[in-house]
C-alpha cells in the first residue's frame, strides 16, 4: 500500500454533513460525486494529503443504507493507494485475505477500487484503490 488515501464516513444526509464538514475542518469540498450503480452519493474533501470521502446512500438497498442501519453514521471504511489494484488483490488473496469484490470495480474520484471482507481486516472495511490514468 503507498499511503492512505482516503476515509470514507457513512452519512444520512450528504447536504447537511458536508455543511458540518466544511467547519470542522475549515475548506471546501473539492468535488461531488454519484456512483449510480453503488447507490451512493459522494463528497470529498481534501485535509493535508488525505481525502475524506462522505457517502450518503441514493437508495434504500444500496450497501451505505444497510451499513447506516445497522451501525449508525460514522466510520466506513479505509482506503489505501496502489499501484496495480490486481497485483494487490493476488497477493492478498494468496496471504489469505478474503475479498468482497471478484475485480476492481470503477469507484468514485477516477478510481478503480475494490474492498477486503472486514472478517479478514478486524473488522475494518478496507478499500484499495488505483488512480484510473
Ligand atoms: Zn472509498
Amino acid at each position: 500500500m503507498n499511503k492512505l488515501e482516503h476515509i470514507g464516513i457513512a452519512v444520512k444526509n450528504l447536504d447537511a454533513s458536508e455543511q458540518l464538514f466544511k467547519l470542522l475542518l475549515d475548506t471546501e469540498p473539492y468535488k461531488r460525486e454519484t456512483v449510480e450503480s453503488e447507490g451512493v452519493a459522494t463528497s470529498f474533501f481534501l485535509v493535508g494529503n488525505v481525502k475524506i470521502e462522505l457517502l450518503a446512500a441514493t437508495r434504500e438497498d444500496s450497501a451505505i443504507a444497510k451499513f447506516i442501519e445497522k451501525r449508525g453514521e460514522g466510520i466506513h471504511h479505509l482506503a489505501f493507494d496502489v499501484d496495480s489494484a490486481e497485483e494487490r488483490m493476488e497477493a492478498l488473496r494468496k496471504a489469505g485475505f478474503e475479498w468482497i469484490n471478484a475485480a476492481p470495480k470503477d469507484g468514485a474520484d477516477n478510481k478503480r477500487i475494490a474492498f477486503l471482507h472486514p472478517k479478514s481486516t478486524n473488522g475494518v472495511l478496507t478499500e484499495i484503490c488505483q488512480d484510473k490514468t
